[in-house]
């Protein structure tokens, strides 16, 4: 296939490069991010669009996402696919997906789980809003660059499940984090903790797969100092975007409220930025209830 790749970031990088390995013709641009092997360098994102049977971001934020979109949208061919990888708010990706369609092209938003590590080994999972005939074209790649894709339902619904996904995240870590800090209070050896609860009913993905303790459970950002990994800043903007949903369609959120909130004090006014967002457990291990 040929595919347009704008985006060339952390994630983007690895999964054009993929792309590319695969055997796809694909052209890249980024505003600054130096192209990855196998990728041709186009001179602008319109560039980049013309020609491609599929057209692949992966941005900062849903402002940046409107902008390029505006830009690639007149430059596509009939019939082409516009598929948005980054994680933005819910509204952007419908906005993208009514100018897509207004100008004939078919538009999905496929945010993605896995992080760096995924996007370079080619493991991430795809989860997808759009037409089945758009995701049925893109599917292909999806299993180059990942390795499960899930069609979530209409436009949006990607973007929805990524954020409910890493609410429940946010929400867990914390648990998990605040529930070491506490047993480390009451003399519970850590090790003996992660063996009940990775085990127990209290286990989730934060315990079991990504430990915040270090040397405990299998390797995690805890075991690196607590080096992203996925950054507690990632964290917070996942959080914003959930908040932002749940105001959109009024509903009621307690726990990503106070996720959110915890995580925004933890990267702006405590030392959480540049860290993992599993560094919450050193951070509740020096505090009191006070
Ligand atoms: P990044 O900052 O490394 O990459 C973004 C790239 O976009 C940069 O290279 C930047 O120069 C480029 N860019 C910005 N504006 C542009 C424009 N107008 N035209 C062309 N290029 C432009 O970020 P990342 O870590 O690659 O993340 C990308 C997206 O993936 C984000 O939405 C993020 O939330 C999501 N995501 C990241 C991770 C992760 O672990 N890093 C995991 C899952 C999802």
């Amino acid at each position: 296939m040929n595919i347009g790749f704008i985006g060339l970031g952390n994630m983007g990088a690895p999964m054009a490069a993929n792309l590319a390995a695969a055997g796809h013709v694909v052209k890249g641009f980024d505003l600054a991010a130096p192209c990855p092997e196998g990728v041709t360098k186009a001179e602008t994102a319109a560039a980049a669009a013309t020609g491609a049977e599929v057209v692949i971001s992966m941005l900062p934020n849903g402002a940046i996402l409107k902008s390029v979109a505006a830009e690639v949208i007149p430059a596509m061919a009939p019939g082409a696919v516009l598929c948005d990888c980054s994680t933005v708010d819910v509204e952007s990706a419908r906005d993208v997906a009514a100018q897509a369609g207004a100008a004939g092209l078919a538009a999905l938003d496929a945010p993605v789980s896995g992080g760096v590590g995924g996007a370079t080994a080619g493991t991430l999972t795809f989860m997808a809003g759009g037409p089945a005939a758009a995701f049925a074209t893109v599917e292909p790649l999806f299993e180059i660059m990942g390795q499960k894709a899930v069609h979530c339902g209409d436009a949006g619904a990607g973007q929805s499940a990524k954020i409910c996904n890493n609410m429940i995240l946010g929400v867990t870590m914390i648990a998990t984090c605040e529930a070491f800090a506490l047993a480390d209070k009451l003399g519970l050896d850590r090790q003996k903790m992660f063996d009940v609860v990775s085990t127990s009913s209290g286990q989730s993905w934060s315990m079991n797969t990504y430990c915040p303790a270090p040397g405990v459970g299998p390797q995690s950002p805890a075991d690196n100092d607590y080096q992203p990994g996925f950054a507690a800043e990632l964290m917070l903007k996942d959080l914003r975007l959930a908040q932002a949903a749940a105001e959109m369609v009024d509903a009621d959120t307690p726990m990503g409220l106070a996720a959110e909130k915890l995580y925004a004090r933890f990267v702006e006014s405590e030392d959480g930025k540049g860290r993992d967002f599993s560094a919450m457990l050193p951070r509740f291990e020096t505090r009191t209830r006070s």
